[in-house]
C-alpha cells in the first residue's frame, strides 16, 4: 500500500479503502494565468496542490488531481484575460467540472470534502459547483456529506502579515504575483522563479470598480499588480508555516479527526 496522499498514485482498492475508513478528499482548485515575468503560469496550481499535500499528510486526508484551469482572471486581482498563457473557463464551466469530480468522488464513498482553491476568482464558481455536486449526491440517495470550501491565503496569522509588511498589507487580490506568491514559489519551487526579471512597475492603482472595456493603463504591464521585491524562501516558509497547521487544525475540528 503506497503512503502517498495523491489519488493519481493509489490504486483503486487503496482509494477505496481509504474514504470508506473516512479519509478527508482535498480537491486544489486552480488557474493557468500570468504570474509576472519572474513566476510561471501554473503558480495557482503548484500552490493549492502543494498546501492540500502538506494538510492531507498531517490528517490523514487524499488530494485528488489539482483542476488547472479557474474562473476569468479578472484584472483587478489577476491582472484580467489579455496576457498570452492565461487560460480560463467560463464560471458554469467551472461549476459543472466542480459538480462532476464531487458528484463521482461521492459516488465512491468520499463524504468528507476540502475543496481548497488557489485562485482568488474561483470562490463563488466553487461554491456553485459544490452545492451543485452535493444536490446531486442528495438526489442519489447519498446524504451525509460534509465539505469545507476555503481560500488557503485566510489561514494566517495577524502577525505573519505584519512581519511580512511592516507598511501595511496591501490586500489578498492585489497580492497578485506579488510579495506572497512569489515567497510561496521560492519556497517550494525556487527553480522555476526568475528573481532577476521582478519588475518595478507596480502597484497597481484601482478604482474601487471594474470597468469595461478595462482602461491598459490600469493594469501594469508586468502583470504583477503589487510589489515581489524582498521575496524569499523564508518568508514563504512563514507562510507555509501558518497555512499548513492553521487548516489542519480547521479540518481536524470539522470532521472530528
Ligand atoms: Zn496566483
Ligand atoms: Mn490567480
Amino acid at each position: 500500500m503506497t503512503d502517498s496522499v495523491l489519488m493519481a498514485e493509489m490504486t483503486w482498492p487503496e482509494f477505496e479503502a481509504r474514504v470508506a475508513a473516512g479519509a478527508p478528499v482535498f480537491l486544489p482548485v486552480g488557474a493557468t494565468e500570468q504570474h509576472g515575468p519572474h513566476l510561471p503560469l501554473g503558480v495557482d496550481v503548484f500552490l493549492p496542490s502543494h498546501v492540500a499535500a502538506s494538510v492531507a499528510a498531517e490528517v490523514g486526508g487524499i488530494v485528488a488531481p489539482c483542476i488547472p484551469y479557474g474562473y476569468k482572471s479578472q484584472p483587478r486581482s489577476g491582472g484580467g484575460q489579455a496576457f498570452p498563457g492565461t487560460t480560463s473557463l467560463s464560471a458554469h464551466t467551472l461549476s459543472l467540472v466542480i459538480k462532476d469530480v464531487v458528484h463521482d468522488l461521492g459516488l465512491h464513498g468520499a463524504r468528507r470534502f476540502v475543496i481548497l482553491n488557489g485562485h482568488f476568482e474561483n470562490a463563488w464558481p466553487a461554491v456553485e459547483g459544490l452545492d451543485l455536486g452535493i444536490r446531486e449526491l442528495r438526489r442519489d440517495g447519498i446524504d451525509g456529506v460534509t465539505a469545507l470550501r476555503l481560500e488557503y491565503w485566510d489561514f494566517v496569522k495577524r502577525e505573519t502579515l505584519d512581519r511580512l509588511f511592516p507598511d501595511g498589507f496591501p490586500g489578498t487580490d492585489l497580492e497578485h504575483a506579488s510579495l506572497l506568491e512569489t515567497s510561496l514559489m521560492l519556497a517550494i519551487r525556487p527553480d522555476l522563479v526568475r528573481m532577476d526579471r521582478i519588475p518595478n512597475d507596480g502597484p497597481a492603482d484601482f478604482p474601487t470598480y471594474d470597468r469595461t472595456p478595462v482602461w491598459p493603463d490600469r493594469v501594469p504591464p508586468s502583470g504583477v499588480l503589487a510589489r515581489a521585491q524582498g521575496s524569499t524562501a523564508e518568508k514563504g516558509q512563514w507562510l507555509l508555516d501558518d497555512h499548513v497547521p492553521l487548516i489542519a487544525a480547521a479540518v481536524r475540528a470539522e470532521f472530528g479527526l
